[in-house]
């Protein structure tokens, strides 16, 4: 047994569940049928309905309101009988969606951002995290990276790599994940320069991160004529811009495999080698991508993500909207797996505006790429429900017809009566979390 063995074995015997056999579950299930899929789904839903129903307050209350029976439901689509569940929903009687037997599931706090500092408190069982991780480490393989020899470059900041003196069971963690961490706080040239030489300096071949953060990395190279040839990119918790992604493949000579992951309600969604949209993770949680009536959108379709975790026993979340929206896609990968697909991520209700001519704009559907080389980094900023301010950090050759084109494309986009200015800036700073926000509204 080497040291990584007994580091899971000491890990699956606190937490009493056999991490190694997660993870060779789901490299198996990744081909399973469709059949298979639904009939496994459909049992994971049934069991934490079931759960709920006897342990958790809200949940009783809810069905027996309702006239629901977990036990009697046919069918997956039966789940859409359930009221979808809000942020909000859960802040107003934030108790009652406790179970009775919170305890013995090792609950973990998590906590997840808000740009106007409305953070969402949860709780995910020490279970389902694992579950997930599992599912991580899938995706990691998806771009040839070997789990237990290979070393992931992580470049980030917040939840993946908490600046705050780590526990005992997160420096652990970080020791079985064999991380190499690159925390972007307070990156500058001085930074980066020490990121470039001990990426080649440690052999790195694989790297995860926010996009943000990996991009300014490549821009720097970019900038000093560096290229560092690695396997793969696996970017995740922001939006990732297709020039962003052109200047990083460009850079690192790879792919990047991009992830969508969501605490709250555990849903996930991965990129794999045939990068043509993103596949889902049918073991975290059930995923739905509906309309405005809480319908399944169809192909191609744009819809709300819609979440049912399944190993979260302690905090239940069923038909929890987390705020994102998603393109669906019924189509199959080439790849050959047959794990649920979406097309696209494409944006957070936190990345839409509304204006005050009625128009809900989405920031990130903006056209900025066309700009990219001659804009370093966009934010737009709603500072009243009327004006909306474009900041920018704009490169050499950015001149007068760049500003008055970008004016335009606001304008088309924000519609009539509304006031767009430009404000140049020289730094725009990350929060906290370190996660980029291109979307901030400031008007309640
Ligand atoms: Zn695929």
């Amino acid at each position: 047994m080497n040291k990584k063995d007994l580091a899971f074995y000491f890990i699956g015997k606190k937490y009493n569940f056999d991490i190694r056999s997660y993870y060779s579950f789901v490299l198996e299930n990744q081909y399973w049928d469709n059949e298979k899929i639904q009939e496994f789904q459909f049992e994971r839903i049934k069991n934490i309905l079931n759960h709920a129903q006897d342990n958790v307050p809200h949940y009783n209350d809810l069905f027996s309101k309702i006239g629901f029976k977990p036990n009697y439901i046919s069918d997956i689509d039966d789940l859409k009988k359930l009221p979808i569940l809000r942020k909000g929903d859960i802040n107003k009687d934030f108790n009652s969606f406790l179970s009775k037997d919170f305890k013995q599931y090792n609950p973990v706090d998590r906590y997840t951002g808000g740009t106007t500092g409305s953070a969402f408190h949860l709780y995910n069982d020490m279970n389902s995290w694992a579950v997930n991780w599992a599912t991580k480490i899938r995706t990691f393989s998806w771009g040839g990276y070997n789990f237990g020899t290979d070393r992931l470059g992580v470049m980030a900041g917040g939840s993946l790599l908490p600046t705050k003196k780590m526990s005992p069971k997160s420096m652990l963690w970080r020791y079985i994940n064999n991380y190499y961490s690159m925390p972007i706080t307070q990156m500058n040239d001085d930074l980066l320069d020490v990121y470039v030489k001990n990426i080649i300096k440690q052999k790195l071949k694989f790297l995860r991160g926010y996009p943000s953060a990996i991009y300014t990395l490549a821009l720097f190279m970019n900038e000093k004529g560096i290229t560092i040839p690695l396997n793969a990119i696996f970017t995740t918790a922001e939006m990732l811009h297709e020039h962003q992604r052109q200047l990083i493949e460009e850079r690192f000579n790879c792919k990047c495999f991009d992830q969508y992951g969501c605490a709250d309600g555990m849903g996930g969604a991965n990129e794999c080698n045939h990068h043509n949209g993103l596949h889902v993770n049918i073991e975290t949680s059930y995923m739905e991508i509906v309309d405005a009536n809480g319908n399944e959108v169809g192909n191609n379709e744009e819809g709300e993500v819609v979440l049912t975790s399944f190993n979260d026993k302690a905090m239940p979340l069923i038909r929890y909207a987390p705020g994102d929206y998603a393109i669906k896609s019924t189509e199959s990968c080439s790849c050959g797996r047959t794990l649920p697909r979406i097309k696209k991520i494409i944006g957070r209700t936190s990345d839409l505006i509304m204006l005050s001519n009625g128009i809900k704009l989405n920031g990130l559907s903006i056209p900025f790429e066309a700009w990219s080389d001659k804009i370093e980094r966009f934010q737009i900023v709603q500072t009243r429900e009327d004006t909306v301010e474009v900041v920018l950090i704009k490169k050499e050759g950015f001149n007068e017809r760049d500003e008055k084109q970008v004016m335009e494309m606001m304008s088309y986009n924000c519609g009539k009566g509304i006031n767009i200015k430009v404000n140049y800036v020289n730094d725009i700073p990350l929060p906290k979390s370190g996660k980029f926000r291109y979307v901030i509204s400031l008007v309640n």
